[in-house]
């Protein structure tokens, strides 16, 4: 591993802290984002399909952490006898066609299924994907992080904006989804010296007393689509859980670009919130059952553990990827200012 940069000075932490929440406060916007496009579209799937065929919002525009002008992610939750996959999302693009909602692209062939649509009105770019009730899961699990300690928030909103502006929050071109970020913040926030947050899913397998405070429960388990989901949820006893660490917005901001552009090992390790640890590759069945099948950046779903989600980075996105951190880091160590650090990234 490369040598460590020195941190930025006492009144450069303050400026960094500053700019940190200025950029939350810009970038976040109205809770209420894509309910009203929600309940209009429900309207019509229970007139088309039926009163039973629910919608319900997942990813940012459900989680509280979107972006202005973001996607709002749509989940219709079907059973068996309306048909195929695609025979649905083919009715579902015609419903929205004869609605006057418009670019309506109906993409069947997709690991997941999806239809992609414009409200004009409002302005939204907007998916709708059929029985992904993972992502349902995966989404309360962010918010509910996201509730434990103050700090998460604002991290993540930084970090989405720093990656969106840099040009590597793009996974149909080969880097990282933003859920994959939001999943490496969390491990980041949980492996502090004491930890942000705590590992909510370890939680679920019995108490464990930490700093003289009792946490946990062991839970039944919740199955969906053969992955257990279960976790501990009970954020009343969990508000304080990170005040021991009294870290500032800004000092998390330089310790992250750190932790990626040095302490983790892209080589050996794994992203994993499910354990609050890292996790060596060796122990994926995705890196050695079949050799071919070689990662060079491993994220493990929290639920879905036999899913990468840094499959899609190939060794050159990588280096792309990494050279931002290195970037960000160097800047940040150089008392540079976090605007720099966020500044969009132009071609040559
Ligand atoms: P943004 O505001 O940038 O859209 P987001 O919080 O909505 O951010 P997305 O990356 O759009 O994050 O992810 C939304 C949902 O899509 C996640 O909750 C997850 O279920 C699913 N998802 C995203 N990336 C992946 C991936 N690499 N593999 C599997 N599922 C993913
Ligand atoms: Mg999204």
């Amino acid at each position: 591993q490369r040598p460590l940069l020195p941190p930025p000075s006492r009144d450069h932490y303050r400026d960094l802290n500053d700019h940190a929440y200025d950029i939350f406060e810009k970038s976040k916007c109205e809770e209420n984002r894509g309910r009203t496009l929600l309940s209009r579209l429900q309207s019509m799937v229970s007139k088309t399909f039926s009163h039973t065929v629910k919608l319900h919002l997942f990813g940012s525009s459900a989680n509280g952490m979107s972006l202005k002008g973001g996607d709002i992610d749509i989940c219709m939750l079907i059973d068996d006898s309306f048909g195929d996959t695609d025979i649905v999302i083919e009715k579902l693009a015609t419903m929205l066609k004869q609605n006057h909602f418009t670019k309506v692209l109906a993409i069947p062939s997709a690991r997941v299924p999806i239809v992609k649509f414009k409200d004009q009105v409002h302005n939204l770019s907007c998916d709708i994907c059929i029985n992904n009730k993972l992502a349902i899961y995966n989404t309360r699990l962010v918010e509910d992080y996201s509730c434990i300690d103050d700090r998460m928030r604002p991290l993540v909103y930084v970090v989405k904006r720093w990656a969106k502006r840099r040009k590597i929050n793009e996974p149909f071109t080969g880097t990282l989804s933003s859920y994959a970020y939001i999943n490496m913040v969390i491990s980041f926030l949980q492996s502090r010296e004491p930890p942000v947050l705590p590992c909510l899913q370890q939680l679920a397998f019995g108490a464990t007393s930490i700093n003289g405070k009792v946490y946990g429960d062991n839970l039944a388990d919740v199955t969906v689509d053969g992955y257990n989901c279960k976790y501990y949820n009970d954020l009343h006893n969990l508000t304080g859980f990170g005040k021991h660490n009294k870290e500032t917005l800004g000092e998390l901001v330089f310790a992250f670009f750190e932790y990626y552009a040095r302490r983790f090992n892209y080589v050996t390790d794994v992203v994993s919130i499910r354990t609050g640890h890292t996790l060596p590759k060796t122990s994926k069945t995705w890196e050695s059952i079949n050799k071919k099948s070689h990662y060079y950046f491993s994220i493990e779903d929290p639920f879905e553990i036999t899913h990468n989600l840094a499959r899609v980075v190939k060794r050159s996105h990588l280096t792309m990827i990494i050279s931002e951190f290195n970037r960000a880091y160097k800047i940040l160590s150089r008392n540079g200012n976090l605007h720099i650090v966020c500044r969009e990234f132009i071609h040559d």
